[in-house]
């Protein structure tokens, strides 16, 4: 037989996948509960779902047997209503996700830089391996801000020299730094970036993405107007986190109108799919549920934060997001299991056997962390009560 697999890609077949978390069905079977009893803040999903108008509107939709218009028309015109800019910067994808993926192919060949601020978001690393890039980080400060001058450096120096960057899956001598991914707020953590530092990575010679997947539930505007002043820069922005539609996978971009065209080309035309477009649509024809579910939710960040930060061996980042990150003192009494492992990774373990999933992290940067998403108030109350059962 042939070795078909050495036909692959040389760079894949080295690669490493994407770690998702567990999918919830399997967990739910895993821990021999039901779905509903389960507590899920480990993925930032919205836990109220999308209005009711969503759920009427893919009810009623008659046209599911038709292809979805490549022109998005009704769609781009609805989030261009909603954000204010016009929809000829608008292109919409399955998820953001889709949009990152984009992004990279139109503008990375192999060795091309992708420059990453981590930790962050894994999924610009991901596309850097896929598309065979360079991928080049530096490292945000112990309190998540982007270190600018080290960004500065990394981009117009060479890259090799200096104390904090490195430098990965290096193949050119001075590959062409081309995309910065900026998180604002930042996953995991929760921080933003002021308009000076964003200025700053903006006067520098590549495009910045700026995925503003949690910008609603954060006190900062949205830069999407800032697009029409800067051809390099990028917003991204998601209906999984605000609209609380992850299952159905709908995002967007807000592009420079020379880079727009170029993905019009390549993207592929039929995303996102009809029952996606359908329910984004009504999901913004709903604000005040929108509205009424940010603000639960930034509520609850705060009822949370102050519920957490009674254990005295929490210590949380201030976040502007619907999730907060909590570094695990490794004095915290939780009880050791049989693997010692470090007290974060065992608090995660017992609160899944409560059935309270929170989300682990062990990386640089984020070794004893663990990023709990905000709920509804019930299910602050069971991870609440979950820890206090743990720790007493
Ligand atoms: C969740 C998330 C996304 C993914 O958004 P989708 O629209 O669901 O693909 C993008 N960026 C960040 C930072 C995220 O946390």
């Amino acid at each position: 037989m042939m070795d078909v697999e050495s036909l692959i890609n040389p760079h894949l077949r080295d690669m490493r996948p994407y770690v998702p978390i567990v999918p919830f069905e399997v967990l739910s079977r895993r821990l021999g509960r039901r779905p509903e009893e389960i507590v899920k803040l480990d993925a930032n999903e919205n836990p109220y779902g999308p209005s009711p108008r969503v759920c009427e509107a893919i009810a009623r939709a008659d046209a599911l047997h038709i292809y979805p218009d490549p022109d998005q028309t009704l769609l781009r015109e609805a989030i261009s209503d909603y954000i204010g800019v016009p929809a000829e910067h608008i292109l919409c994808g399955a998820g953001a996700d889709e949009l990152i993926d984009l992004i990279a192919r139109a503008f990375i060949q192999p060795g091309d830089a992708i420059v990453d601020l981590p930790p962050t978001f894994g999924m610009y690393r991901w596309e850097a391996d896929v598309m065979n890039a360079t991928y080049l980080q530096v490292p945000r400060r112990a309190d998540f801000s982007v270190d600018v001058p080290a960004v500065q450096r990394m981009v117009i120096g060479d890259g090799r020299s200096g104390d904090g960057p490195t430098i990965r899956n290096s193949h050119l001598p001075v590959p062409p730094r081309k995309l910065l991914f900026v998180t604002n707020p930042n996953n995991p953590d929760g921080s933003t970036i002021g308009d000076e530092s964003l200025r700053a990575l903006l006067a520098l010679p590549l495009v910045v993405v700026l995925d503003e997947a949690y910008v609603d539930f954060s006190a900062q505007p949205s830069r999407v107007s800032w697009v029409r002043d800067h051809d390099n820069l990028i917003v991204l922005r998601t209906f999984s986190k605000l609209a609380g539609m992850a299952g159905l996978r709908v995002g967007y971009g807000v592009f420079p109108l020379p880079v727009i065209r170029h993905l019009w080309k390549i993207k592929q035309p039929y995303t996102p799919n009809v029952a996606g477009s359908i329910a984004a649509i009504a999901a913004l024809g709903d604000r005040s549920y929108l509205h009424q579910t940010v603000r639960a939710l930034v509520a609850e960040r705060q009822r949370m934060s102050e519920l957490l930060s009674r254990f005295d061996w929490l210590r949380l980042f201030p976040s502007e997001a619907n999730f907060v990150l909590c570094r695990v003192a490794e004095t915290a009494p939780i009880p050791a299991d049989e693997t010692a492992q470090p007290a974060a990774r065992r608090l995660k373990h017992l609160l899944e056997r409560r059935g309270v999933l929170v989300r682990y992290f062990d990386r640089d940067g984020l070794r004893d962390c663990i990023r709990i998403s905000v709920g509804r108030p019930d299910q602050t109350d069971r991870l609440i009560e979950a820890i206090e059962g743990l720790v007493k």
